[in-house]
C-alpha cells in the first residue's frame, strides 16, 4: 500500500453559516407557498444520511399555480419594463449571491456532498458569473445578431438536475430574465435547498413578484410543467432518457425546447503530450465533482506507446486523492448524491469487471455512513464494453487505447453522445487537426473542465440541442431565433 506523502489535519468549514429550516415551501408569486396536496420529502446530505429538511412535494395545481404567477409577472410587469431595468435586477441578483457565497458554498456542500473546495471555487463563483455576465446583456440584445428586436418566449420552464444544482439554476434563470422571460423552475429532488436560498435572493432583490417561481418535487412534477399548456419553452438539464421523454412530450406542440444531456467525453492524450500536466487534467476531467458531470472525461483514450508509463502515474497520483467529509476543505472526492446513484454505478461497473476489463482503485478507506464510491480506472477496455458506452456518472474511468491520430478520431466519435472532448500534445497543429474532426460541442486542449459565462456550453447528437453561456446561449430564449438546434418546432414559442 502506498501511503500519503502529506497527512493533513482535518480542516472542516464551519456549517453556522447557513440555518437550514425544518421545512419548505414553494416560492409562488413572490411568496412561500405550502404544496396544495400538502405533501413534502425529505432532502438529505448524502455524506452523512442526515435529513436535512422536508421541502414540499409539487403537483401540476401548484405547477398551475407557478405558471399563472409567472404568465402574469410577464404581461403586467417584466415584458413592459425597459430591458436596462431587467439588468439592474440581474445585477443585483448577482451582488446579493457574492454577499452570501460562504452560506450558498455551505448549503451546496450539505445538500448534494460534493467538496467545500469545489462548491466555494466553482460552482457559486460560476453562478455568480453567470448572473453578472447576463445582466450586461440585457440591455443589449439588438447588438448580440439576434435579429434587431429580438423578442422572448413568455414563460419558461426550467428543470436542472442534481450535480451543479445552483450553477444549473444560474445556467437557466440569469439568460431566460436577461431575455425577458418569467420562469418557473424545479430543481432535482435531491438537491432543492440553495435554489430555495435563491428565492429568497430574489425577494431580498426586490425582483418583481412572478418573476422566477420555483417549484420543488421530482419527475412527475417535471413532467407536470413539460405539458403545461401555458409554458412557452422547456429548458432541461439532464439524463438523455429523460430529455427523449420529453421531447416527445412536446413534439407537435409550439413549444420551444433546449437540451442539455448525457455524454462519453472522450480525453485523448498523444504520446508527444506533457504528460504530468495531462494526469492532472485525466484526474480533473473524471474525479472532479465525483465525476457527476456530463461532460466529464470518462474515456481515456491513451496512444499505446504511453499507455504504460502513464497508466503509472496515473496510478501514483490517485493514491494522493483525498476522499472523505465534503466539508473538509482538504477534501478532493466527497460523497455520492445518491444511493440510486451509487447503485447505477456499482451496477455499472460490476458489467465493467464481468465483460472483462481490469479495475484498479487506490487503497483509501471510505467514511462509515453516507454514499460512498472510491475512484476507480478501468484498463483493458474495449469499444464495445458497456462501461466504454453508457455514461456511468460516477469517478470512473476507462481506458482505451490507439496506435494513429486517424484511430483516435475514429474511437472517440464511436458514441451516440457529442458533448466534450480533451487533447492532450505539445503540437499546436496537432489540437487543431483533432478538434476539427472530433464530434463534440466542447473540447478542450491541455486542460479539461474548464468554464466560463461566455463560453457557449451544449452537445451533438445525444448530448442534446442548443447551447448554454455565451452569445449562443440567448438564442434559445428569443422567439423566432431560428436554429435547427436550439428550437424544437422552428418558430419559437407563442405569444
Ligand atoms: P438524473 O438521471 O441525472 O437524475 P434525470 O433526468 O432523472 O437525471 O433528472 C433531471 C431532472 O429532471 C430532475 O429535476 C428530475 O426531477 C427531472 N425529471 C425526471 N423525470 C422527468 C420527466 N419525466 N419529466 C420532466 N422532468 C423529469
Amino acid at each position: 500500500m502506498r501511503m500519503s506523502i502529506f497527512e493533513y489535519a482535518p480542516a472542516p468549514e464551519s456549517r453556522d453559516v447557513v440555518s437550514i429550516a425544518p421545512t419548505y415551501d414553494h416560492f409562488i408569486g413572490g411568496k412561500f407557498m405550502a404544496s396544495k396536496s400538502g405533501k413534502r420529502f425529505a432532502t438529505i446530505n448524502p455524506a452523512t444520511e442526515e435529513v436535512l429538511s422536508k421541502v414540499a412535494l409539487g403537483n401540476a395545481a401548484d405547477i398551475d399555480a407557478a405558471v399563472k404567477a409567472a404568465r402574469s409577472a410577464y404581461t403586467k410587469v417584466w415584458s413592459k419594463m425597459p430591458a436596462k431595468e431587467r439588468g439592474k435586477y440581474l445585477y443585483r441578483i448577482a451582488r446579493l449571491m457574492q454577499e452570501r457565497a460562504r452560506e450558498f458554498a455551505v448549503l451546496e456542500t450539505l445538500d448534494n456532498g460534493k467538496p467545500i473546495r469545489e462548491t466555494r471555487d466553482t460552482d457559486v463563483p460560476l453562478a455568480i458569473q453567470h448572473f453578472f455576465y447576463h445582466a450586461g446583456w440585457a440591455d443589449k440584445l439588438e447588438y448580440a445578431g439576434l435579429g434587431e428586436n429580438p423578442q422572448p418566449h413568455g414563460v419558461a420552464g426550467q428543470i436542472i438536475p442534481w450535480n451543479f444544482p445552483l450553477l444549473m439554476l444560474a445556467w437557466k434563470v440569469a439568460p431566460a430574465l436577461a431575455t425577458g422571460n418569467t420562469v418557473v423552475l424545479k430543481p432535482a429532488e435531491t438537491t432543492p435547498l440553495t435554489a430555495l436560498l435563491f428565492a429568497q435572493v430574489c425577494i431580498d432583490a426586490g425582483l418583481p413578484a412572478g418573476v422566477v417561481n420555483i417549484v420543488t418535487g421530482d419527475g412527475k412534477t417535471g413532467a407536470a410543467l413539460v405539458s403545461h399548456p401555458g409554458i412557452d419553452k422547456i429548458a432541461f438539464t439532464g439524463s438523455t432518457e429523460v430529455g427523449k421523454s420529453i421531447a416527445r412530450a412536446l413534439s407537435g406542440t409550439d413549444k420551444a425546447l433546449s437540451l442539455e444531456l448525457g455524454g462519453k467525453g472522450a480525453n485523448i492524450v498523444y504520446e508527444d503530450a506533457p504528460l504530468d500536466q495531462a494526469v492532472d487534467g485525466i484526474v480533473n476531467g473524471i474525479f472532479f465533482n465525483q465525476g457527476h458531470v456530463c461532460c466529464a472525461g470518462s474515456r481515456l483514450l491513451v496512444q499505446e506507446s504511453i499507455h504504460d508509463l502513464l497508466i503509472e502515474k496515473l496510478q501514483r497520483r490517485m493514491e494522493q486523492i483525498r476522499i472523505g467529509d465534503p466539508m473538509d476543505k482538504n477534501t478532493d472526492l466527497g460523497a455520492i448524491n445518491s444511493k440510486a446513484q451509487l447503485e447505477k454505478i456499482e451496477e455499472l461497473t460490476q458489467a465493467g469487471r464481468d465483460e472483462g476489463a481490469k479495475p484498479w482503485q487506490p487503497s483509501c478507506s471510505l467514511p462509515g455512513n453516507g454514499f460512498w464510491f472510491r475512484p476507480t480506472i478501468f484498463t483493458n477496455v474495449s469499444g464495445a464494453h458497456r462501461i466504454a458506452r453508457e455514461e456511468i456518472f460516477g469517478p470512473v474511468l476507462a481506458v482505451l487505447t490507439f496506435r494513429t491520430p486517424a484511430e483516435a478520431i475514429a474511437k472517440a466519435n464511436n458514441t451516440p453522445y457529442g458533448l466534450s472532448a480533451g487533447v492532450w500534445t505539445e503540437k499546436g497543429s496537432r489540437i487543431l487537426w483533432t478538434a476539427k474532426r472530433l464530434k463534440a460541442g466542447v473540447i478542450w486542449a491541455n486542460t479539461f473542465n474548464k468554464f466560463d459565462a461566455a463560453s457557449p456550453f451544449g452537445g451533438y447528437k445525444e448530448s442534446g440541442w442548443g447551447r448554454e453561456g455565451g452569445r449562443h446561449g440567448l438564442l434559445p430564449y428569443i422567439r423566432h431565433a431560428i436554429s435547427r438546434e436550439t428550437t424544437k418546432s422552428g418558430k419559437g414559442g407563442k405569444r
